[in-house]
């Protein structure tokens, strides 16, 4: 067979995969042996079988390879402790069938290839395993019988009770090590040391001597064992009294060899003993470790809650308004501000808010309690700190069977910084909104005179003319120019000449009516626009103009007079066409004499 090079290295590393069945075939043989050594009875057979434990145990704990690879061992070990023990080979091989068949029976219990998945030490586990190890003991024991040519009683209830009480209590013990990973490694540490000299001092004191009944001493020790180091610390305490118990049992001396003359009666009292003793620990041992191993798991969700809800700035909280109870996270606890382990009351966190919360936060909760609907809804807190923090709280009850609301439930979000965002944003679009309402009236005033300058005159001229067109509504039109202003401005300066089209420009607005709108064409041109007038309606309102500008008083001595040209809008005219009329009646005007207004003969 040719192998490669790469499979060869992953062999070599994979020596303990193979190494564990012969480790369990020799543990098997030793075991095998010893038993026999040491307690070989008058019926030939040892007085407890160890070695079915250990098979057991394997098969349990095994995949299928291995399994068969510690079958394989374990029928070599076996053949040769029996043929060494001095059994004919049809007897031995008898053995050797009995104790395997017994293995691949309680193996095939246990639920075959997913039995690996249940721990013994679970009370019911621990049922189907007894009853599998009965079962098998008594298969066990007629297949030998049968085998061996052997089926006197003795040999049969001898082979089946320390086949049985084998599996019983050394598989358990081999399986809670070989499964319990996080607590063995402490069976390497002082404390285990510690733990297992006590159980060692306890275990003498109660098998060593028979003058004190101290047998309960065991018990004792194993508690101790399951208190510091739980299931693997109570299956190695089961293994140190019965290895003690055994021996000192065995030497004579103790309790055990006072009370019970015969051996077989020693053996059958301390078999009964372990297994009392293996029933009544373990399970407790597995709670206590299943509690343990809950615990740590809850301590390690509620430190990954606590960092999540840390991240991402959220908390929750839990009310129950019948008797007042809270409950805030951490987390919760931080954003309102609160600090160390107190548990504010409701009216408590109510009474944070700001005033103008308060009322709204409280109904919120008082409706949620009465309807027993979800809410949702965002206050503000002032923190002891002095700082104020902007929450979202969502929420919902909790309701008992017949629907009552027994407690509210919910979150808290911080949104401080989401809050401070919005306002910062809300300052900039009003700020940005200012800035553009000045710019568009910047952009549609003038600046000397503060009125609407000639792009906003134009527009709204053209807007006018667009609505009397639409609505077949008349539309005049007056172009005001000062009269021989140049003299002014030569005579008074440019200055003076500014405020002279200031206080023009201040009648004019003044005497703007309803719909009319005005504005400076440039130097001292204005324009006048009258949505729904006639132009020779307009008499009046050109006097009033003149008027108005004959009363002012000047600071200078000088007259100030204006010339109008006024036009009406005629079917089919642009704004061209009435601008140039009204141009052309300013002409006329002028012409004749200025301080006067013409109206264009359209
Ligand atoms: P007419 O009666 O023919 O209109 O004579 P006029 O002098 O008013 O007309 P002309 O067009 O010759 O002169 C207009 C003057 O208006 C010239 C310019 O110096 C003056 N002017 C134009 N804009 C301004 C301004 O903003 N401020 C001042 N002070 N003067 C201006
Ligand atoms: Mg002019
Ligand atoms: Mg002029």
């Amino acid at each position: 067979m040719v192998r490669c090079k790469g499979e060869s290295v992953h062999q070599s590393r994979d020596w303990g995969y193979y190494g564990w069945p012969m480790l369990f075939g020799i543990a098997w043989l030793v075991c095998a042996h010893i038993a026999l050594e040491l307690t070989q009875g008058a019926d030939g057979i040892a007085a407890v079988w160890p070695p079915s434990g250990i098979f057991i145990a394997a098969l349990l704990f095994f995949d299928r390879k291995r399994r068969l690879m510690t079958a394989a061992w374990v029928a070599a070990a076996s053949m040769a402790s029996n043929m060494w023990a001095g059994s004919g080979f049809l007897a031995t091989t008898g053995y050797t069938v009995a104790n395997l068949v017994e293995g691949y029976l309680v193996y095939l219990i246990m639920g075959g290839s997913h039995s690996a998945r249940h721990s013994l030490a679970h009370p019911w586990h621990m049922a189907r395993f007894g009853f599998a190890a009965i079962l098998a003991g008594v298969a066990s024991a007629l297949m030998a019988g049968v085998l061996s040519g052997n089926l006197a009683f003795a040999f049969l209830s001898s082979w089946f009770s320390t086949v049985t009480l084998g599996m019983l209590i050394v598989t358990p013990v081999i399986l809670f090590i070989a499964t319990d990973g996080p607590n063995r490694r402490e069976l390497v540490s002082l404390k285990s040391l510690w733990t297992m000299m006590v159980v060692t001092i306890l275990s003498v004191a109660a098998f060593g001597q028979a003058g004190i009944p101290l047998t309960f001493l065991p018990v004792m020790a194993i508690a101790i064992a399951t208190a510091t180091l739980r299931l693997s610390g109570a299956a190695v305490a089961l293994v140190i009294v019965a290895a003690v118990g055994s021996i000192l049992t065995a030497a004579g001396a103790g309790p055990v060899s006072l009370f019970f003359g015969t051996t077989e009666e020693q053996v059958l009292f301390f078999q009964v003993y372990l297994v009392a003793l293996l029933a009544s620990s373990m399970p407790l041992a597995y709670l206590l470790s299943q509690r343990e191993s809950d615990l740590a798991t809850i301590a390690g969700n509620a430190a990954r809650l606590e960092a999540a809800e840390r991240a991402a700035k959220v908390g929750h909280w839990r009310f129950g308004p019948a008797d007042n109870s809270v409950h805030w996270s951490r987390e919760a606890l931080r954003i309102c501000g609160f600090e160390g382990n107190v548990q504010p009351s409701f009216e408590q966190w109510v009474s944070l808010h700001l005033p103008d919360d308060r009322e709204r936060v409280r109904s919120f909760i008082v409706e949620a309690t009465t309807h027993g609907l979800p809410f949702a809804f965002e206050s503000r807190i002032e923190r002891a700190q002095g700082d104020v923090v902007h929450i979202d709280c969502r929420g919902d009850v909790e309701t008992d069977h017949q629907g009552r609301v027994t407690a509210l439930f919910g979150t808290m979000l911080d949104v401080t910084d989401r809050a401070e965002t919005m306002r910062q944003l809300e300052l900039a679009r009003a700020r940005a909104e200012r800035e553009a309402a000045e710019v568009r009236l910047l952009a549609a005033t003038d600046p000397l005179t503060g009125m609407p300058n000639r792009r906003c005159i134009l527009a709204n001229l053209a807007e006018a003319m667009d609505s009397a067109q639409l609505r077949n509504t008349p539309l005049s039109l007056a172009m005001i120019d000062i009269d021989h202003f140049k003299a002014v401005n030569d005579k008074f300066g440019h200055g003076y000449g500014d405020q002279v089209i200031r206080k023009i420009a201040d009648i004019l607005c003044d005497e703007a009516r309803d719909r009319d709108s005005v504005g400076r064409l440039g130097g001292e041109e204005f324009l006048f626009v009258f949505p729904g007038r006639k132009a020779d309606e307009l008499d009046e309102r050109c006097i009033a103009i003149k008027k108005r500008l004959a009363d002012v008083e000047w600071d200078q001595e000088h007259d100030v007079t204006l010339s109008i040209g006024l036009a009406q809008l005629c079917a089919g005219w642009d704004e061209r066409d009435l601008m140039r009329a009204a141009d052309e009646a300013l002409y006329d005007a002028k012409d004749a004499g200025r301080n006067r207004h013409a109206v264009h003969a359209a």
